[in-house]
C-alpha cells in the first residue's frame, strides 16, 4: 500500500480513538490536523486500510457502518442495555468463518460481520 499522508492519519486517528468511528466521525477528527480534507478521501483511505486488513468495518445493529483499527472477523458482543460495544476471542471469528467456508454449502463467504447481543456484567448487576 502507497503511504499517503491521508492514509497515515486516518490510521492515526483509528488507532488513537481505539473506538468503532464512522467515516464522517474520522473525517470529522482527521479535518483538525489536515485542513481541506474531503469526506471522499477519507473513505478512499478507510478503503485501502481495509485491503490491506489493517482495518475492519463493521455493520452494528441499528447504526452505520464503523470503522477500527482492528482485523477483519473479530466479533462485537453489544450490550442491549447501556449500548457498550466489546470483543471477545477474536479467533472465535475467524473459526466461524473457516466453518462457513469449509462446510458443502455451495457458498463462498467473503464477508462476515458477527454481532451478538446481550446484556453486559456491569448492567446484569444493576
Ligand atoms: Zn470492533
Ligand atoms: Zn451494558
Amino acid at each position: 500500500m502507497r503511504v499517503t499522508p491521508q492514509r497515515a492519519h486516518t490510521w492515526r486517528v483509528l488507532t488513537e480513538s481505539e473506538e468503532h468511528l464512522t467515516a464522517e466521525e474520522v473525517w470529522e477528527r482527521a479535518r483538525d490536523t489536515l485542513p481541506g480534507l474531503e469526506l471522499s478521501t477519507v473513505y478512499r483511505s478507510l478503503e485501502a486500510l481495509r485491503a490491506v486488513g489493517l482495518v475492519a468495518d463493521s455493520r452494528l445493529p441499528e447504526g452505520p457502518r464503523v470503522f477500527e483499527a482492528r482485523p477483519a472477523l473479530h466479533p462485537h458482543l453489544v450490550c442491549k442495555s447501556c449500548g457498550e460495544i466489546s470483543h471477545p476471542d477474536p479467533e472465535a471469528g475467524h473459526q466461524l468463518f473457516e466453518a462457513l467456508n469449509a462446510g458443502s454449502n455451495d457458498f463462498e463467504v467473503h464477508e462476515l460481520h458477527v454481532v451478538a447481543e446481550g446484556i453486559c456484567a456491569r448492567c446484569a448487576r444493576r
